[in-house]
């Protein structure tokens, strides 16, 4: 199978910050050049996977990573070797998605409790915008989301398509610039009518410039265009997380993920042949920077759940760390200035209570923040002095205390320990953080009493 490395909007020229790290345009980072890859095909095999392993090990530093939308991402390339890759992939029949990133459920097409199969609507969608050539912001993202168990009601996208049931019969509703929740909802669009509804938001978008999102767009201009009455949100569905064991119909399926998103090519080589002797046929990527595991039995699903444990992937959705975002740190980055995973650790161990989901914590070898761009509750940061706290901003933000890297466990211990005993009984962290004075968490990180 030949791969086409034709220049997407995502691939032109040389990268800047906020374009999309690709095969033709590699993103440079610490540990070299990064490539982000989706395969076209939703499905991959046991082969796929341990291909892909061996070209990470060969081309690049062996750590591979899914992201938080279920891309991988492989690192430690270098200029020579990111067309070897490209190469190696093709002769793999791995084929990389090009194009605005058009998001739908990891099961669509295949989960009984879906409303509608999001696929199709997917691929017109593509198909349609690749044939208007419009020039769109290189991160735009779209989720057309069918339903069912493991459906996208929590991704963050610029334009929404949300299966719903209207008088018995499917429609599509748009919406633009968040999640199912909170987009803002435009149009209830009937199925014959919904590529044409969407487009015409694509137009809307190409319109107001090349940078233009969701957020930008003028809703009520929307809706007269469309000749559509403005809808109200919908309940939020709340999607299952994929971590875990689920019932798909009939089928059994493991959703793991590898600690922290990262993994090392030698341990996904070694995951996929242990779950194959469990009897699994299929991977599937999926949000929450998981991966979906199809053919198990409930013979098989514990010998399956220990080979995940054996070589660090999280298979149940209390893992106290999923709520840590890390980068690759001193493991394999020459910008970092500290063990990112050590820390993660660290903080499990001493705080892994207070890792309740409410709040998001990072943890970065450097202010660039790869891991996570956003901003979170807590974010400890590597800088030149030692490692830096910050509370609610982002990693390039100054932090308000910073700790010798040396110091930086007891400081987590002692961050810990005043948060353990302030919180109350069946409090949440974000509510246990918004009542405790900055004061006190800088004073217990610096080790001041
Ligand atoms: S944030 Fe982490 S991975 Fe990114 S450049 Fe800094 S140290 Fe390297």
């Amino acid at each position: 199978m030949t791969m086409t490395l034709a220049l997407d909007r995502c691939d032109t020229g040389a990268l800047r910050r906020g374009a999309c790290p690709s095969i033709a345009a590699p993103m440079q980072t610490g540990d070299g050049l990064l490539v982000r890859l989706r395969p076209v095909a939703p499905a991959l095999t046991a082969d796929d996977l341990l291909a892909l392993a061996d070209l990470a090990r060969a081309h690049g530093n062996g750590l591979i990573e899914i992201t938080a939308r279920g891309n991988l991402q492989l690192r430690g390339l270098t200029e020579a070797s990111v067309p070897r890759l490209a190469a190696g992939l093709a002769a793999a029949g791995i084929v990389p998605q090009t194009g605005v990133a058009i998001e739908v459920p990891p099961f669509a097409g295949i989960d009984p409790s879906e409303i509608a199969d999001a696929t199709p609507v997917a691929d017109a969608l593509r198909k349609a915008i690749s044939r208007a050539s419009f020039t769109l912001a290189p991160k735009l993202a779209i989720v057309v989301d069918g339903g069912g168990m493991l459906s996208l009601a929590d991704m963050v996208a610029d334009l929404r398509l949300d299966a719903v049931v209207v008088g018995g019969r499917t429609a599509w509703r748009l919406s633009v610039g968040g999640d199912r929740q909170r987009a803002r909802p435009v149009a209830l669009l009937p199925e014959d009518s919904v590529l044409d509804g969407a487009m015409a938001v694509i137009a809307a978008l190409a319109a107001i410039g090349p940078s233009a999102r969701g957020r930008d767009l003028d809703v009520a201009a929307l809706v007269q265009m469309l000749g559509a009455r403005p809808i109200q949100t919908v309940p939020a569905a709340l999607s299952t997380h994929p971590l875990g064991v689920h019932r798909i119909g009939s089928e059994t399926v493991l959703g793991l993920a590898p600690a922290y998103g990262q993994m090392h090519a030698d341990r996904l080589a070694a995951l996929v042949e242990g779950l194959s002797a469990c009897g699994a046929v299929e991977f599937r990527l999926a949000p929450h920077r998981s991966l979906l595991v199809r053919g198990l039995s409930g013979e098989t699903l514990a010998a399956a759940r220990a080979c995940a444990d054996r070589q660090g992937f999280w298979n149940t959705d209390s893992a106290h760390g999923r709520t840590i975002s890390i980068c690759a740190g001193t493991a394999g980055c020459a910008s970092a200035s500290f063990d990112t995973r050590a820390a993660a650790d660290a903080l499990v161990a001493e705080a892994g209570a207070l890792l309740d989901g409410s709040i998001a914590m990072h943890i970065s070898g450097c202010p660039k923040g790869c891991a996570h761009p956003a901003g979170a509750a807590v974010t400890l940061c590597g800088t030149a002095a030692g490692v830096g706290l910050i509370l609610d901003g982002r990693a390039s933000d100054a932090p308000s205390a910073i700790i010798p890297a040396g110091d930086l466990k007891p400081a987590i211990q002692r961050f810990g320990s005043v948060l353990r005993t302030r919180r109350a009984e069946g409090e949440t962290t974000r509510n246990l953080l918004d009542r405790t004075p900055p004061a006190v968490l800088l004073s217990a990180y610096q080790g001041q009493s």
